[in-house]
């Protein structure tokens, strides 16, 4: 077993920090119950860090800086590089750089947690070992550029250190359990951080659906959604990567989706990117089609199923058709039946509530048939 081990190509920074904090987790937390007695007012500023490093990754090391999905004050920008330096996942050009290159080479050897290699790798085997120069930051240079993320880049250990370590033990100093403070707001919160991370690389590639797309191992989970601050709808993810929200629909739990939003509403965020909905259903029309594509094959055209598949190609067929007429328009060509791009901006939310419409009877004849034929 040890001789697979490719000892030579081990980081062992990572490796020593990964593999010491759980276990001194357990005995820092054993040490506070039986000197200190169980102070569990910790627990309150434990969960408070907890949920602020983490949606300092999703909302900033993961969407805003990695996706660009919206443009943030730099107050956010500020916030997020500091208190994401807390969650000791490293600075957010090395993050982010790692992360563009998984989306852009999902599944494949260059994927730096591809998750062909297995749920250890992709968890957290991949930070055991040691980056190939040649992808150091590759992937993030335009981040480069930006004064507060090389700031942070520089000064990243250091900022770890105070903010993910020092000031919590200060906190438990002050709560008068300086061990406890170490146990539960530094490590035990810095420990589930860590793993409620790694599920995205490891479980939102095996665990869950694919609505959106088949052409990556990416997966839908609310499961993993909760335990990630709404990172888990990974699947739609994937295929709109620059969307500000993982979890599309209003009701899926994506609460960084709605921090961004409140945040903007009050001018702290702004741009956020929404795919056009047409292309969300084109897209799960797509992978119905392959998963019903029984029924489909037993429907003729004349049939419930086979005429709303028909209506609705014919709608996504219309509004992609006054799309592209906007487009020229715009560019000054001319275009039959259009007085202005106002008349097409009008005719395209009219065909966009039509497309919905269409859309959810297609739905019901779906489930019509599934009843019918299975
Ligand atoms: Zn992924
Ligand atoms: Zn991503």
């Amino acid at each position: 077993m040890f001789s697979k081990i490719p000892w030579k190509r081990i980081d062992w920074r990572n490796t020593s920090f990964l593999l010491i904090t759980p276990p001194l987790m357990v005995l820092t937390t054993y040490w506070h119950v039986t000197l200190e007695g169980l102070n569990l007012w910790l627990f309150v500023p434990a969960i408070i860090m907890y949920f602020v490093t983490g949606y300092s990754i999703t909302l900033g090391y993961h969407r805003l800086f990695s996706h660009k999905a919206f443009k943030a004050h730099p107050a956010v920008q500020i916030f997020t590089l500091i208190f994401g330096s807390a969650a000791f996942q490293n600075s957010v050009l090395k993050w982010g750089s790692d992360h563009r290159r998984h989306h852009a080479q999902c599944d494949r050897e260059k994927d730096p947690y591809n998750i062909s290699k297995g749920f250890f790798w992709a968890h957290i085997g991949w930070v055991l070992v040691k980056e190939e120069p040649q992808y150091r930051n590759k992937f993030a240079k335009d981040l480069e550029n930006n004064p507060l993320v090389a700031w942070q880049h520089q000064h990243n250990l250091s900022i770890s250190i105070v903010v993910g370590l020092i000031f919590p033990t200060l906190l438990g100093i002050a709560m008068g359990s300086p061990i406890g403070g170490i146990a539960i707001i530094a490590l035990a919160r810095l420990v589930m951080v860590h793993h409620c991370t790694f599920f995205i690389n490891s479980l939102c590639h095996m665990v869950g659906n694919r609505p959106y797309t088949a052409s990556n191992s990416a997966r839908d989970s609310w499961l993993i959604a909760f335990f990630s601050f709404g990172e888990g709808y990974h699947n739609f993810h994937h295929f709109f990567q620059n969307d500000y929200r993982n979890g599309v629909r209003w009701y899926q739990y994506d609460p960084t989706k709605w921090i961004v939003y409140l945040l903007s509403k009050i001018g702290l965020t702004s741009g956020l990117i929404r795919t056009p909905e047409e292309e969300i259903l084109k897209a799960r029309f797509m992978m119905q089609q392959i998963e019903y594509k029984g029924e489909l094959a037993l429907s003729s055209p004349s049939t419930f199923l086979g005429v709303q598949k028909i209506k609705l190609e014919e709608a996504l067929k219309n509004i992609n058709k006054l799309k592209q007429d906007y487009q020229k328009l715009r560019q000054g060509l001319e275009v039959s039946g259009a007085n202005s791009l106002a008349d097409l901006n009008r005719k395209i939310k009219i065909a966009r509530h039509e497309l919905r419409a269409t859309f959810n009877v297609w739905l019901v004849a779906l489930k019509r048939s599934h009843l019918q034929y299975s």
